[in-house]
């Protein structure tokens, strides 16, 4: 590792991924350093989530490297991929969770239930502590009331601000968020992005797939732009918005405006 890389949270190399034949992800490169915010932006279909999801082995890819805090999670040898064990994998995706569009939240336990899952059995955090820790990222993200509500019982902004909750509370290297605020509705959404750039405020590493172009815009250290399994565009967001190199961009662009 040169003095750069120690930097480096996640680092992709030519990373693929095929479903029954089918190249989604085709060679993707990108690195994501300490107190980064990341945008992943591009069009349906174009691999964002399947990107999102090979970082923390929620799809097992099927080549390139994934490095990890300097560790390859996976990589090739001789023309075939190599996995690390799955406690090895385990560990690091407790370590970057994932925010989802629609939630992902346990329906039949309360929302400090929900919270405290993670640590207490994947983190395997004496259980008290969990539930004093919880309560301070869920006071801190203004759901003090909440704490005994059921999911059925909250608006789609506290979901979702829930959902962060229990990302944070895993104590995470990096929060990766699948289009946070697209299922809610759209009086609902600012709510979670004011809470999210309230979080790069503080510092959190974090990749973020949104169409939320001004929020990319503002808060944004990189944007990369995906488009048929590849990153074709990567930049400064004042860089990759003013000067679009591509015609996919641009046609993306002028598609969402
Ligand atoms: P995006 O998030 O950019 O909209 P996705 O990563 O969800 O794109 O999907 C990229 C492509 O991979 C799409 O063509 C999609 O149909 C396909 N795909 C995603 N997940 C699966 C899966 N589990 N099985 C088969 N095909 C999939
Ligand atoms: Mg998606």
């Amino acid at each position: 590792m040169d003095r750069h890389d120690d930097q480096i949270v996640v680092r992709i190399e030519g990373l693929r991924k095929e479903f029954n034949g089918v190249q989604v992800l085709k060679g993707v490169d990108l690195s994501i350093r300490a107190g980064e915010v990341a945008f992943i932006i591009g069009p349906s279909g174009g691999g964002k989530s399947t990107l999102l999801r090979c970082m923390n082995f929620l799809e097992t890819p099927t080549g390139g490297t994934i490095k990890f805090r300097g560790e390859a999670l996976c990589h090739e040898e001789n023309g075939s991929i190599r996995i690390k064990p799955e406690s090895a994998i385990r560990q690091a995706r407790a370590k970057m969770p994932m925010v989802f569009q629609h939630f992902n939240l346990f329906n039949h336990r309360n929302v400090l239930q929900n919270v405290i899952e993670g640590p207490v059995r994947v983190l395997k955090q004496d259980r008290e502590k969990a539930i004093g820790e919880a309560q301070e990222i869920l006071r801190s993200l203004g759901l003090s009331a909440e704490m005994e509500k059921y999911p059925a019982q909250l608006s789609g902004g506290q979901k979702q601000r829930v959902a962060i909750a229990r990302a944070l509370a895993m104590d995470p290297e990096v929060i990766l968020f699948d289009e946070p605020t697209s299922a809610l509705d759209p009086e609902l959404v600012s709510g979670v992005l004011e809470t999210i750039r309230v979080l790069a405020q503080k510092g959190r590493t974090m990749v973020v797939v949104s169409h939320e172009m001004g929020f990319a815009r503002s808060l944004a250290d990189q944007v990369y732009f995906v488009a048929d399994g590849v990153v074709r565009e990567s930049g400064p967001p004042d860089h990759l918005f003013n000067n679009p190199q591509t015609d996919q961009l641009k046609r993306f662009m002028s598609s969402i405006l």
